[in-house]
C-alpha cells in the first residue's frame, strides 16, 4: 500500500501543516510505502522571488526531517526534480473540463482573500492530479481544504481512463483526520501560509510567542466569564489532553482568567511539544550534505516510477516516441 502527499514551500510551515498533514505522514510510515514531496512547482503560483523559493524549499525539507519523516522508510523529493509532473499536468489539462476548475473552493477562497490569481493558481488542481496519479497511491493524507482537489483528481482520472479505454490511473482516496482537518489561524480562519495568520513551529522563541499572543479574542473584561470555545482553546486542544482542555474551559467559565493568561499556557504547551523537534532541526542544519543526499536519492526513486508511468501515458494518448 502506498501513501503520497506534498506541501508547497510557499512560506514557512505552520502548525496547521503539521497537524493536518505532516503528523499523518510520520504516523503512516510503517504501514505504507510513503512518497512525500516538496511542491515547488505549486509554490510558483504565488510568484515568489527565486531566492525566497529556494530558501523556503530548504526550510521545508529540514522541517520534514526534523518532524520525523524517515528517509529509510519514505521517499522524500523535490517536485521539480521530476519534471514529468509538468508534462502529465499538460496532458491532463486537455481532459479536465473548465467547469470542474471553476468550482474549486480553494481557488475561490484565495481570490476572495484578495490574492491576484494567475493561470497557474487556477490550474493548480490539474498539476496536483498529475502529482498524485503519477505514483498510483492508495491514500493521500491531507487537510480538509484538499478534499475537493482529491475529488477532482478522481474525476480527471476516471475521464482519462474512459477516454482512452484503459485503466491507466488508479483512483486515490484522501485521508483526513477529522479533529485537525482545519486548524484555525490566529484570526480564526483556516491557518494558511498565504493568509499571514500562522503559528510556525520553528523560529526564535520571541517570534513564536508573538504569533501566539496575536491570536484574536473578544474584549470581555478580565474578571468576567468568557466563551470557553474560543480560538485559544481550539489551538490548546492540539497539544493538551481532554482533561487539560476541560480545565482550561472551566477557568474561562469562572472569570478572573484573562486571554493573556491562556495564551501563556498555550505557549508553554507549544514549546514542550516542539522543543525536541527544534533541537533536531538545528542539528540537521549543520549537516546539509546529508540532507541534499536524501533529496538526490528520493529524486532518483521517484523519477524511475514517473518515467515508467509516462511511457504508458504517452503511448496511450498517441505521442510518438522516436528516441
Ligand atoms: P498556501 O497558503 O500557500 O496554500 P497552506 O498553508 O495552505 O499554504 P499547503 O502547502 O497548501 O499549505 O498545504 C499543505 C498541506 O497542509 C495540505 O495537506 C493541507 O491540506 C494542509 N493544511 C494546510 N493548512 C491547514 C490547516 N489550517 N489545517 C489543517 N491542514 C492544513
Ligand atoms: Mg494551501
Amino acid at each position: 500500500m502506498r501513501s503520497l502527499s506534498g506541501i508547497q514551500p510557499s512560506g514557512i510551515l505552520h502548525i496547521g501543516n503539521y497537524f493536518g498533514a505532516i503528523k499523518q505522514f510520520v504516523e503512516l510510515q510503517d504501514e505504507y510505502e510513503g512518497f512525500y514531496f516538496l511542491a515547488n512547482y505549486h509554490a510558483l503560483t504565488s510568484s515568489p522571488k527565486g531566492e525566497d523559493l529556494k530558501a523556503n524549499t530548504i526550510g521545508v525539507i529540514l522541517d520534514y526531517l526534523a518532524l520525523g519523516l524517515n528517509p529509510e522508510k519514505s521517499t522524500l523529493f523535490l517536485q521539480s526534480d521530476v519534471p514529468e509532473h509538468a508534462e502529465l499536468s499538460w496532458i491532463l489539462s486537455n481532459i479536465a473540463p473548465m467547469g470542474l476548475l471553476e468550482r474549486a473552493h480553494s481557488y475561490k477562497d484565495k481570490v476572495a482573500k484578495g490574492i491576484k490569481p494567475n493561470v497557474g493558481l487556477f490550474t493548480y488542481p490539474i498539476l496536483m492530479a498529475a502529482d498524485i496519479l503519477m505514483y498510483s497511491p492508495d491514500i493521500v493524507p491531507v487537510g480538509k481544504d484538499q478534499k475537493q482537489h482529491l475529488e477532482m483528481t478522481r474525476d480527471i482520472a476516471t475521464k482519462f481512463n474512459e477516454t482512452y479505454g484503459k485503466e491507466v490511473f488508479k483512483l486515490p482516496k484522501e485521508k483526513i483526520v477529522e479533529n485537525v482537518a482545519t486548524v484555525p489561524g490566529t484570526d480564526g480562519d483556516k491557518m494558511s501560509k498565504s493568509y499571514g495568520n500562522v503559528i510556525n513551529m520553528f523560529g526564535s522563541k520571541k517570534a513564536l510567542k508573538k504569533q501566539i499572543m496575536s491570536i484574536v479574542t473578544d474584549s470581555t473584561p478580565l474578571e468576567e466569564p468568557k466563551d470557553p470555545d474560543n480560538n485559544i482553546t481550539k489551538l490548546y486542544a492540539l497539544f493538551a489532553t481532554e482533561m487539560e482542555v476541560e480545565a482550561l474551559k472551566e477557568k474561562f467559565r469562572a472569570g478572573n482568567f484573562g486571554y493573556g493568561h491562556a495564551k501563556n499556557e498555550l505557549f508553554d504547551k507549544f514549546m514542550d511539544y516542539f522543543s525536541p523537534f527544534q533541537k533536531k532541526r538545528e542539528e540537521l542544519e549543520n549537516n546539509m550534505d546529508y540532507v541534499y543526499g536524501i533529496l538526490r536519492e528520493g529524486a532518483n526513486k521517484a523519477r524511475n516510477i514517473a518515467t515508467e508511468k509516462m511511457d504508458e501515458v504517452r503511448d496511450v494518448v498517441g505521442l510518438l516516441k522516436k528516441n
